[in-house]
């Protein structure tokens, strides 16, 4: 839909121009956003498939726009990244998710990964690792207990770089994990050069389970691959108690999804998910 929208406004000059104005007029109010502190980050719990133990969260951006109500990331994470306000805007959220769950740490709940989410523009500042380990340190929060969420394609298309970089924030003693597994051009070469620990099965491939047989065939290898390279495994998208149960049959370590749980302000994190037993 996006491409034939760019091919109509080719032929309308005035439509191209008024897209362009909406495009910069987003971008300044995104840049007044973020100084203006109009960003929250929701938790999502991600669980033990086979206990239901909660294991971890991850944090999900949201625009609390004045005009417009919450926002999506959909709409506003592609432009910050091209703008490049992705950088400022992810440090917030690196900052903002580790403050959190030290404060969680400190009120007595028990451990758990918090994971969160690492743009292209991110991993190639050379300032990442050093950002990292400062909020680390600021906040408290023990690195083992922060997980990065990258895609495939991010770490693909910066090559060796991208190698080394991973290994500098590997060394910080955190978790790597890799985004939206599957939909990139994955092989088992290059999961060995990477130092990962986890993969997350894209929910492309956990929304049409159980009636699409491909997407069965491609979960249950991608939990059997990462049993065999001792990652970890989490399915993102699980929405069904079908799902949930095909994937404890294969084995899958962990689960995210709307059956267990939607990303909530941390407010309702604690009282749904944290309430002590
Ligand atoms: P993602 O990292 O793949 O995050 C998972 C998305 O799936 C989230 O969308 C989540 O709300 C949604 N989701 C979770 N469970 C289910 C389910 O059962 N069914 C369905 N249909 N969806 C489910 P959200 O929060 O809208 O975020 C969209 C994307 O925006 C994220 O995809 C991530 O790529 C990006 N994003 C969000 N926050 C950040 C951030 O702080 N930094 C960066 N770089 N990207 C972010
Ligand atoms: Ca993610
Ligand atoms: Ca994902
Ligand atoms: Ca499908």
């Amino acid at each position: 839909a996006k491409e034939e929208g760019r091919c109509t406004y080719r032929f309308y000059t005035p439509s191209l121009t008024r897209a362009a104005k909406e495009r910069l007029a987003l971008e300044a109010r995104l840049r007044r956003a973020l100084a203006n502190d109009e960003f929250v980050l929701y938790y999502q719990p991600q669980f033990e498939t086979d206990s239901g133990r909660l294991i971890g969260c991850e944090a999900l951006a949201r625009w609390r726009s004045p005009e417009e109500g919450l926002v999506s990331p959909a709409r506003f994470i592609p432009l910050a990244e091209e703008t490049g306000l992705i950088v400022p805007l992810g440090e917030w959220a690196l900052r903002t998710a580790c403050a959190q769950g030290m404060a969680w740490l400190k009120a007595g709940f028990p451990q758990m990964m918090m994971a969160v989410n690492l743009s292209g523009r991110q991993l190639r500042n050379p300032e990442l690792a050093n950002e990292v380990k400062a909020v680390l340190e600021q906040t408290g929060l023990p690195p083992q207990q922060l997980r990065l969420e990258l895609t495939e394609s991010i770490i693909m298309d910066q090559g060796t770089e991208a190698v080394e970089r991973l290994q500098t924030l590997k060394a910080l003693g955190l978790g790597l994990s890799i985004d939206d597994f599957g939909t990139g051009y994955s092989s088992l070469a290059y999961l060995k050069r990477f130092p990962i620990d986890e993969l997350k099965i894209d929910q492309s491939f956990v929304r049409d389970i159980p009636e699409d047989e491909n997407d069965m065939e491609i979960a249950a290898t991608i939990i059997a691959m990462a049993r065999n390279l001792k990652l970890e495994v989490i399915a993102e998208g699980v929405e069904t108690q079908e799902q949930l149960d095909f994937l404890r049959r294969q084995g899958c370590r962990g689960c995210q999804g709307y059956l267990l749980g939607r990303p909530v302000p941390a407010t309702d994190f604690e009282r749904r998910h944290l309430s002590p037993s």
